[in-house]
């Protein structure tokens, strides 16, 4: 590292430390504090989140960036610079202007509407009723509309929350993907629903001690280094991480769904491989973090869908579920894969199979883009939300709580979140394609069991790079393509076209 940069990082490291004892605690917060702790807890976690707001907001901080960059454009002013020293110090910039754009004033206030409207989100969904949520979503919009224009936008104040999430992501580049993929998606949903349904997988008793053997059987395979993480319950599942060398899994078990489970296990173990294949010696910088949300999808929807339930797998897994779920004993191979590739719209969308799970996002990004561009009053949203299941999926949902009210994010002013789902399926479409061409035995060396293989290469290739390169420029020079629809619409289209017989 260049010597002139030695104490920006240092500054930066301990603020990055500081983030860690944040996550920690919340980490601890939804595995195993007791439930009486929350206030005190929510003190804490508030004090830390002040104190690194405070610490990366600081005259301190800003001086040190000035010795090394322009404070307005964030060009280096060092010439000897690696390329790899010189992004690094964008992104150091970058990072500071967010965090300095926001007035205090306003960050205290939009947190404290957050957990207001969080905890009326949950009340709201319990009691089925939306008026209970809607007055605090009219105001998380209006917030985070202020949000976006503290930051700036082009064409829409929509394209700040994008680039929030998937730095350089707009409407104007996302739209006609997204559009494609409809286009492709939908006709062959409705092929597939003429088809008679798949039998389900028996519905257990699936012993909980038993699955979460099974995770951690599984994990170790996948290369998920035990002496670096952990694997813990919670309702939700989750990743966290503190440094490489300690990353923290959650998942969850369902008594009469084993796939649940393993799901959940895998998904969150991709997304734990890449925190743990960052670089510790680049801890603190933007080089030593994941480069974006949608390439940290990518690992975790490659492990889940794209391996997790491929024949490959589990013809190499299956007899040994079989041997530890005696339910599952004597399902064929066949009606095992088939069930667990079972096409079926669904109003959840955490519950939805891989061709319809893009669906849900596309209309969460339609009515993002109509809340923040054309200003659709919050009282038309669940009547717009409902429509919208109509016409993609064809069905209606009930009622609320299986529509507009079923994901925490917009209640906590995450707009713009949701297409960096979509994206992760994309590029790990894309990532796929190149994993096979570099690996003609790839799918054979599944088959027997090596994971290890795509772990490897995942490490080398994107895990190691942290935030060298811009995730469309990694991905692009990784899979030899720009991010596009086509690889993950081929992929979708090929695996069902054989497990319907199309
Ligand atoms: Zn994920």
């Amino acid at each position: 590292m260049h010597a002139a940069l030695l104490p920006l990082i240092k500054e930066l490291t301990t603020i990055t430390e500081l983030g860690s004892i944040h996550s920690v605690l919340s980490w601890d917060q939804e595995t195993y504090m007791p439930q009486g702790a929350i206030e005190s807890r929510a003190a804490a976690l508030s004090l830390i989140a002040g104190l690194c707001h405070d610490r990366h907001t600081s005259q301190t901080f800003t001086d040190l960036l000035k010795t090394v960059v322009d404070i307005q454009t964030g060009q280096p002013f060092l010439a000897d610079l690696s390329p790899q020293e010189h992004r690094m110090l964008q992104e150091i910039h970058r990072d500071w202007r967010m965090a300095n754009t926001l007035p205090t004033d306003f960050v205290t206030r939009y947190s404290s509407l957050q957990s207001q409207s969080q905890y009326h989100w949950q009340k709201a969904r319990q009691a089925n009723d939306f008026s209970i949520f809607a007055p605090y979503l009219d105001k998380v919009i209006a917030m985070t509309r202020q949000k976006a224009d503290y930051f700036g936008w082009q064409y829409t104040p929509y394209n700040a929350l994008l680039d929030e999430y998937e730095p350089g992501a707009t409407t104007t580049a996302l739209t006609p993907l997204f559009t494609r993929l409809k286009e492709a998606i939908i006709p062959l949903l409705h092929t597939i629903q003429k088809k008679d349904a798949f039998s389900a997988l028996p519905k257990g008793p699936y012993d909980k001690a038993i699955q979460l053997k099974f995770s951690h059987f599984l994990l170790r395979e996948m290369g998920f280094e035990f002496d670096h993480g952990r694997l813990d319950i919670s309702t939700h599942p989750f990743t966290t991480q503190f440094h490489p060398t300690d990353v923290r899994i959650t998942t969850r078990f369902n008594e009469s769904d084993v796939m649940e489970g393993i799901s959940g296990t895998l998904h969150e173990g991709g997304h734990a491989l890449y925190e743990q294949g960052l670089d510790p010696a680049r801890f603190g910088t933007p080089l030593g973090a994941a480069v974006s949300l949608g390439i940290h999808e990518s690992q975790s929807r490659l492990w889940e869908n794209f391996i997790g339930k491929s024949p490959a797998f589990w013809q190499h897994y299956l007899p040994q579920l079989q041997s530890a779920f005696p339910p599952l004993a004597n399902v064929p191979f066949a009606d095992f894969y088939q069930a667990i590739n079972q096409v079926k719209p669904s109003f959840i969308r955490v519950e939805s199979d891989e061709l319809t799970y893009n669906l849900h996002i596309l209309i969460r990004y339609e009515i993002e883009q109509l809340i923040f561009q054309d200003q659709i009053p919050v009282q038309e949203l669940p009547e717009l939300w409902n429509q919208k299941y109509e016409e993609y999926l064809g069905i209606t949902p009930p009622d609320d709580a299986h529509g507009i009210l079923q994901d925490v994010h917009w209640s906590m002013g995450a707009f713009g979140y949701f297409p960096t789902y979509t994206l992760g399926n994309f590029y790990a479409a894309q990532l796929w394609e190149t994993l096979l061409s570099a690996f003609p035995a790839l799918e054979q060396n599944i088959q027997n069991g090596d994971l290890i293989q795509v772990r490897g290469w995942l490490k080398t290739h994107i895990h190691r790079l942290g935030k060298e390169k811009p995730a469309e420029t990694l991905m692009a020079e990784l899979t030899g393509q720009p991010l596009s629809e086509k690889a993950f619409v081929s992929y979708i289209t090929k695996k069902y076209n054989q497990i319907y017989g199309l």
